[in-house]
């Protein structure tokens, strides 16, 4: 039983981390300032006396004893991400040096939360560990893309200058239960649109592509990276099944039943026009892959946003099997 810190334990993908956890009998210690998480993701945690909340700003730095640190705080959706982007790069850069700084003096194993958006709109297909990436330092995406190289950056000079012993996890598009419903990112947009009757907003021709990978299979890899061997080089996760943004609005009106149409918004700046992960290393070191592919994840994801979206009294006009 290890001592585990998890940062945006309250989040999307923290709080599956967070359940995933205490299940296996550690003791799990959540970190989050609340912005895009919320407690409501780990209500049904909270009778576990194995659990424990802590609110605080990684901004600021904080002393803990762990075993292990999972380092997910920071907004991930380009909406919450770009609200404030100072904020972003703070929390990627001065929240990152915090959980080195501790993971230096307590010796603990730190596995970072970083992003495909690392390879920018990439140039090589599908992306593989070793390309650098197509990356606007000037953007609006810049505060989260460069902000994530720069935590990279950082991880691996306490590993180089201090012995840190490091992970680095390259999550591409996840998805599944406990997205919030205003996140903005495009599954959970398309399915609250489709289930409430709202035009299914496509940005651009909805040409670009993303590889969406559900939320057990992340957090898998995620569990399986922190206990490899030591591994100082990141490791891409997520699933390489890819499909045009509009083939994805298709798929979830025919799987809502719903009378939604589709309409088209401008193509935000910068955005990728592909992107597919290259897992050769995640198979190979951890002889992991996803399992769930996009029907059967959409399958359980769909009823999670219609119970939400009646609980908090939207008017629902599709069912997930009307
Ligand atoms: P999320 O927004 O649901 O979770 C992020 C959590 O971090 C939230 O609970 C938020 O309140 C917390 N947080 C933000 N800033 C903080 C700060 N300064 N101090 C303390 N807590 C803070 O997002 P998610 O989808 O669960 O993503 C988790 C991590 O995975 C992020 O680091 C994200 O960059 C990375 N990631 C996610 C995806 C994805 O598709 N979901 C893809 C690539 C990378
Ligand atoms: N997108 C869209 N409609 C939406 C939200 C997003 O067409 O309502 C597009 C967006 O432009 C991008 C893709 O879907 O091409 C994935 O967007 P998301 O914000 O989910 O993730 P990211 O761009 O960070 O991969």
């Amino acid at each position: 039983m290890a001592r585990v810190l998890v940062t945006g334990g309250a989040g999307f993908i923290g709080s599956h981390l967070v359940e995933r956890l205490l299940s296996q009998g550690h003791e799990v210690i959540s970190l989050d300032n609340y912005f895009t998480g919320s407690k409501a993701n780990l209500l049904h945690l909270l009778d576990n006396p194995w659990l424990e909340l802590i609110r605080h700003d990684l901004v600021n730095p904080i002393m803990l004893e762990v075993d292990q640190i999972y380092h997910l705080a920071c907004p991930a959706s380009p909406v919450h991400y770009q609200y404030n982007p100072v904020k972003t790069i703070k929390t990627n850069v001065l929240g990152t040096l915090h959980m080195l700084g501790l993971a230096k003096r307590v010796k603990a194993v730190i596995l970072l939360a970083s992003t495909s958006e690392v390879y920018g709109d990439p140039l090589v297909h599908p992306q593989r560990e070793d390309y650098w990436g197509n990356v606007n330092c000037l953007g609006p995406r810049s505060c989260y893309d460069e902000g994530k190289r720069v935590a990279e950056t950082l991880m691996m000079d306490y590993h180089r200058q201090n012995g840190v012993d490091i992970r680095i996890a390259r999550i591409f598009n996840t998805y599944g239960p406990r997205m919030a419903i205003n996140d903005g990112r495009v599954i959970s947009n398309f399915i609250v649109q489709a289930l409430t009757g709202q035009e299914l907003t496509v940005y651009g021709q909805g040409t670009q592509t993303r590889s969406f990978c559900y939320v057990s299979d992340l957090v898998e890899g995620l569990v399986r990276l922190m206990n490899c061997e030591a591994f100082a080089a990141p490791v891409n996760l997520g699933n390489p099944e890819e499909l045009t943004i509009m083939e994805m609005a298709r798929k979830i009106l025919a799987m809502t039943g719903s009378p939604s149409k589709i309409a088209h918004r401008p193509l935000p700046p910068d955005d990728p026009v592909q992107r597919r992960p290259d897992i050769g290393r995640a198979r190979e070191l951890l002889g992991w892959q996803p399992t769930v592919g996009l029907e059967a994840g959409l399958t359980a994801t769909i009823p999670y946003f219609a119970a939400k979206l009646q609980e908090e009294n939207y008017q629902v006009v599709a069912h997930p099997h009307g």
